[in-house]
């Protein structure tokens, strides 16, 4: 097969932030493979979950190169062989993703199925997708859940919590949404941004509010404190940045009630079933999320959407410039289509 990238940067219509800063753009890779007259499409979105740890898309492009003339020998259906030559060269989980997301896309296009059909889950109705609020004064946070009330139908609000200033801060702009919108469930996103103490106030304080879950209280290297707030915490506690992989999950699984899937950080689309197929087996719900990815990404998740209690794949619907189409979008929810393979095309 042969492998070909290509870098694009995508912009925010509202820049995003979260406790450890904010981003306006990212720059991403598209990568394609080809073999037998198929293309096959995936993304690589670099991210971090440390702050100013972020490897950028001059080094993911570094990576990809340096590792292509031994990918190239396989044909796009060896996908455990290329699987196991990118986990012994430990290339960045993105690019892992974004090779394994292509050779799905061309294994569905090459048998002529949308991958949700030839995965055999549902994929033929809507999902609901939260919307995310990024940290900021609870009147901009007011202003700009109006904005994702224009712009779509809102199921389900996700607000980044862990506010530099303190969980005051946090508070106040809880109290400014739930005022503007008071019957509109809410999960919170805390980033790693509280310690043990303030997430044991915030969940008590939370659980009046129409909370459903609590993402990532506590931060990476915190892990060991999550099995006092479990036993303390009146709202479920999800999981994201300390669960990358399947190994992450049965170790944490007696102290939390879910975990974030993200397809960046599983490296691919074959880990991610992986995931899923562990987290059922310890009886924890599972939501996916996102990074800046663009809809390439966010439409290879909802073909698994039918295996996840939650989905947060709102990234795309944030950008001005998403190169991709793939789900559209029905009633505030995530639609797939009938394409074979992922399901994405570029619009003219
Ligand atoms: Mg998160």
């Amino acid at each position: 097969m042969r492998i070909t990238l290509k870098p694009f940067t995508v912009h925010k219509r509202f820049p995003l932030t979260i406790s450890r800063g904010t981003t306006a753009e990212n720059t991403n890779l598209w990568i394609k493979i080809e073999s037998d007259g198929i293309e096959g499409w995936g993304e690589a979105s670099p991210f971090s979950i440390v702050k100013g740890s972020k490897i950028n898309s001059e080094q993911l492009q570094q990576e990809l190169t340096g590792i292509t003339p031994s990918l190239e020998r396989f044909h796009p259906l060896q996908r455990q062989e290329i699987e196991t030559v990118l986990l012994d060269n430990t290339i960045n989980s993105s690019l892992r993703a974004a090779i394994d997301t292509a050779l799905y896309d061309w294994l569905g296009k090459k048998v002529k199925l949308p991958l949700w059909k030839l995965w055999g889950v549902t994929g033929d109705h809507p999902f609901s997708t939260s919307v995310t609020i990024g940290i900021s004064s609870p009147k901009k946070a007011v202003e700009r859940v109006k904005n994702w009330l224009n712009f779509m139908e809102v199921n389900l609000l996700k607000i980044k919590l862990g506010s530099p200033e303190g969980i005051e801060a946090d508070q106040a702009m809880i109290l400014a949404i739930r005022e503007a919108t008071p019957h509109l469930p809410l999960t919170v996103d805390a980033n790693g941004g509280w310690t043990l103490k303030e997430a044991i106030v915030m969940s008590n304080w939370l659980a009046q509010y129409h909370v459903k879950y609590i993402e990532q209280p506590l931060n990476v290297g915190d892990e060991d404190n999550l099995s006092q707030l479990y036993q303390r915490s009146p709202l479920p506690i999800f999981v994201d940045e300390s669960c990358f992989t399947s190994e992450d999950i049965i170790k944490l699984s007696p102290y939390i009630h879910g975990i974030n899937i993200k397809l960046m950080k599983a490296g691919g689309l074959s880990e991610v079933m992986r995931m899923i197929a562990i987290a059922k087996a310890c009886k924890l719900q599972i939501m996916y999320g996102c990074y800046s990815d663009s809809s390439l990404a966010n439409t290879a998740m909802t073909h698994l959407a039918a295996c996840a209690d939650y989905l947060d794949l709102d990234s795309h619907l944030n950008l001005v410039d998403d190169p991709f189409q793939g789900v559209s979008l029905n009633q505030g929810k995530l639609m797939l289509n009938d394409l074979p393979g992922l399901g994405i095309t570029l619009p003219n």
